[in-house]
């Protein structure tokens, strides 16, 4: 049985689906690795770490995709389509819900494909979410970028000359991103408060040394711990609470997030336009909508005020050898539950039983099984 790694091709994906300790698990399994030449160069892992891992190396993209397990950062492209084959099990994150016809595509062409994107936040799936261990990366990152735009310092600086205040800094959104983007900010000796509206956010806020800020409106977490929409009356009230606190805010990072909907809109442009020059807004949520307006994704646009715009794209390639280590884990986690060593050999099972497996399929048999996406 083989498993297939390829070089990202979407434009600005540096990452790959595997690393070297994971190459060393799947051949421990018995699967024979075949990794595209090349794959692991943006990532910072070289051929010569793969095959000492023990893949084989192989000088074209078909030569991976013809393998029974394809494993992906993200969904396959128009020409990567052309390549996949029945009965073939294709796993990544395959942001399926603004891609239907992707996955009726899946469907047509036989294979089983998984979306890690869909696996229920279960603590036996902690060690196969990618989610997580994305947004985690990606809210370090986001205090990084937006102190990288930020033309001053962070820290309080007592020196001869004068003392430097330190910079004020807003996160809106304390998931698992926005809780990162506390701790770094925290790290680099900022003043920090932050705003969600799950109940469990405040005390998530103020155990890492945060202040919260806003409120928490009634039944505002769904089953699964997310954050549902707010109400209109709820959204304004949000809306007078943030337009006075970031007044006086140097940066604001931005990662609220509603799961399978437009991220909401909460940094409105006469907010923008109260801020001071030169503060910096980072929207991590600009590919799915924006947090800000007048945020675009891999642009940054500087205001008539002087305010500095960074509307986030990928955050997680941007780190890509970090990244990329962790969502390779998390892939190898999840091909465990499929995937065993038997006496003659891998023995491959779709056990739909399995609240995990089941709950990342999206097509199986030739038909889309996933239930929030069958049409
Ligand atoms: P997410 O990316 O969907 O959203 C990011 C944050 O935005 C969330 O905290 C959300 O509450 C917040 N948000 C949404 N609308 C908002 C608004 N109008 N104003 C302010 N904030 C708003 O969320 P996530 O980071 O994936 O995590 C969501 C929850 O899931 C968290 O409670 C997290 O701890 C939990 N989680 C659990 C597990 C697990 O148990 N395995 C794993 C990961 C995350």
């Amino acid at each position: 049985m083989k498993l297939g790694i390829v070089t990202e091709t979407r434009d600005g994906e540096q990452r790959v689906a595997a690393s070297a300790d994971t190459v060393k698990r799947y051949a421990g399994l018995g699967l024979e690795v075949l990794v595209q030449r090349g794959a692991g160069v943006a990532s910072g892992v070289g051929d010569d770490a793969f095959e000492k891992a023990g893949a084989t190396l192989v000088d074209d993209a078909a030569a991976a995709f013809g393998a029974d397990i394809l494993l992906k950062v993200q969904r396959p492209t128009d020409d990567e389509m052309g390549m996949l084959r029945k009965d073939q099990v294709l796993i990544g994150a395959l942001d399926p819900y603004p891609h239907r016809e992707q996955v009726q595509a899946y469907a047509e062409k036989g294979v089983s494909a998984f979306s890690m994107e869909l696996l229920p936040r279960t603590t036996r799936a902690q060690a196969m979410d990618i989610l997580s261990s994305q947004a985690n990366l990606a809210g370090y990152k986001a205090v990084i970028d937006a102190m990288a735009a930020y033309n001053r310092v962070l820290p309080m600086m007592m020196t001869a000359a004068g003392t430097v205040t330190p910079a004020k800094i807003f996160i809106v959104g304390a998931g698992v991103a926005g809780l990162q983007a506390i701790a770094t900010a925290r790290r680099m000796g900022a003043v920090v408060t932050a705003t969600d509206v799950r109940p469990a956010s405040k005390e998530e806020i103020e155990s890492l040394g945060a202040k919260f800020v806003g409120f928490i409106p009634d039944d505002a977490a769904t089953k699964g711990g997310y954050a549902r929409a707010l109400t209109a009356e709820e959204q304004k009230k949000q809306a007078e609470m943030v337009a006075e606190h970031i007044k006086s805010q140097d940066i604001v990072v931005t990662t609220a997030q509603i799961p399978g909907r437009q991220a909401p809109r909460i940094v409105s442009g006469d907010m923008v336009a109260s801020m001071k020059r030169g503060s910096v807004i980072l929207d991590l949520a600009a590919e799915t909508g924006g947090n800000v307006e007048g945020s675009r994704a891999g642009e940054t646009v500087t205001t008539d005020g002087g305010v500095v715009i960074v509307g986030a794209r990928n955050m997680p390639s941007k780190l890509a050898p970090a990244s990329s280590v962790l969502f390779a884990r998390n892939l190898n986690n999840f091909v465990a539950l499929l995937v065993s060593k038997g006496e003659s050999g891998p023995e491959l099972t779709i056990d739909t039983d399995d609240d995990l497996v089941a709950g990342a399929l999206l097509t199986q048999g030739g038909a889309v099984v996933h239930p929030n996406l069958k049409s």
